[in-house]
């Protein structure tokens, strides 16, 4: 049986690093966004510090998209420290690739709308679909949670927070999971969204993180949170 690809996901750190990290042998990090905190666009402070210190120290590379805290002296600093996969396709392996959805706007409190976060993912899967083939797998990682109707409990206005259009995507892409980010709620779940014609596995690992093991010959991916 083949051995699954290791991957540790997490998200919103806003400068804190996850408890553990379980002291294994890992084959990437995906990090959904909001690794920097609004404070950290005026200067670097000892949060930012102790995250640069962190992603370095990881091992493989940590891939990040940008959220709306994501810009300015921080986003600087991190430079060398993540790789910013926010509207790239990137290859895990050969076989396995990150679509990264992200935004940012002039401040953190700044969120897109449906029409700005839909061109974005217009432009993401112009550039994935020539790489939609049987022997390829997708993983979309988002800032941006997709409105998987009631998979995840959301009450109040979901401008801002949840998306059709990322739903939307992960139709037309079909992931074997969508690891999403930014709304604290829903830190710590994941759910099965199932539509007409797929399904694919949700994840909302939030700051402390969790281990995703993808087995690329099978398509089979399964979620384990740390706590
Ligand atoms: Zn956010």
């Amino acid at each position: 049986m083949a051995v699954p690809i290791k991957i540790f996901c997490l998200s919103d750190s806003h400068g804190d690093i996850p408890t553990t990290t379980g002291g294994m042998t890992w084959d990437a990090c995906l990090h959904a966004g909001d690794f920097c905190s609004a404070a950290m666009r005026g200067g670097v402070g000892r949060k930012l510090g102790q995250f640069k210190r962190w992603a370095d120290n990881f091992g493989p590379p940590v891939l990040a998209v940008r959220g709306n805290h994501d810009a300015g002296a921080g986003l600087q600093v991190l430079a060398t420290s993540i790789k910013d996969v926010t509207g790239e396709i990137v290859q895990v392996t050969p076989s396995l690739l990150v679509a990264g959805l992200g935004w940012t706007g002039a401040n953190f409190f700044d969120l897109p709308g449906e029409a700005e976060l839909q061109a974005a993912c217009n432009a993401l899967f112009d550039k994935a679909q020539p790489m939609i083939l049987p022997g390829n797998s997708f993983v979309l990682l988002t800032h941006y949670p997709g409105d998987f109707g009631g998979l995840f409990p959301f009450t109040g206005d979901r401008t801002g927070f949840v998306f059709k259009c990322v739903r939307d995507l992960t139709e037309r892409l079909r992931p074997l999971v969508v690891i999403q980010g930014h709304v604290h709620g829903h830190f710590m779940s994941q759910g099965t969204y199932e539509w007409s014609l797929g399904s694919t596995l949700v994840v909302n690992p939030g700051p402390d993180g969790g281990t995703l093991l993808v087995n690329v010959e099978e398509k089979t991916v399964s979620f384990v949170m740390w706590t």
